[in-house]
């Protein structure tokens, strides 16, 4: 999952992209709207955290722009703006949710982790495939109810795959949605996560779709402990 953090303050953002990498999510930091504005026409991000008072363009006007551009990218705003009126501009021209400065960083997690959720069609709070249940609050994976311990990258992975089994997860995509722009990263990188996921889970769980990518296999998941 690739989040695009949009915010001038410097200790405030680092916070929230720490946060944000501690609970597997890729971040894209920007400070200011236009090369916000930018990065969201280019596509491929998941999630927009959007503080409303930023550089070169308000953060009202990104919004709008995303939306006049048909663009139905997640926007959840962060402002500090208090009065009520600037709470409901922002939902009204398009955003999804908003959260008021100063706010908890667990408030802010569950609140990505509802508005992935939504913008997947997804209500119940946890994937599950079969006997392959991943937790995204806990950053915790059980196969066949025994806990498996996957690094932050492979645990990102393994969630992309679970958001749509039975279909195949496009490499590129993949890599896209793992990595942020400013990370160098081998061009075998993904593959390499999946070698060691078929370590730690049934290697029949993940089927390779040569030259495409990789699709979670569902019959592999039903069938359970091989
Ligand atoms: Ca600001």
């Amino acid at each position: 999952m690739r989040i695009l953090l949009v915010e001038d303050d410097p200790s405030l953002g680092e916070g929230i992209r720490t946060a944000l990498r501690r609970a597997a999510y890729s971040v894209d930091w920007m400070r200011d709207g236009r090369a916000a504005m930018a990065a969201i026409r280019d596509g491929g991000i998941d999630l927009v955290l959007l503080d409303l008072g930023l550089p070169h363009l308000d953060g009202i006007e990104v919004i709008r722009g995303a939306r006049r551009a048909g663009l139905d990218v997640p926007i959840l705003v962060l402002s500090a703006r208090e009065r009520a009126s600037d709470r409901t501009l922002g939902l009204d021209v398009g955003a999804d949710d908003y959260l008021g400065k100063p706010f908890d960083t667990a408030e802010l997690l569950a609140r990505v982790r509802a508005l992935l959720r939504r913008s997947g069609g997804q209500a119940q709070p946890s994937l599950a495939c079969g006997e392959l249940v991943l937790d995204p609050a806990t950053l915790s994976v059980r196969w066949c109810g025994r806990e498996v311990d996957l690094p932050r990258r492979e645990f990102a992975l393994l969630r992309l795959l679970m958001e749509s089994p039975g279909r195949i997860l496009p490499r590129e995509s993949a890599q896209q949605r793992l990595y942020g722009w400013d990370e160098d990263i081998a061009s075998n990188a993904v593959d390499v996560h999946v070698h060691h996921l078929r370590r730690k889970l049934p290697a029949a769980l993940i089927r390779t779709v040569r030259g495409v990518g990789y699709v979670l296999d569902e019959k592999a998941a039903m069938a359970g402990e091989a």
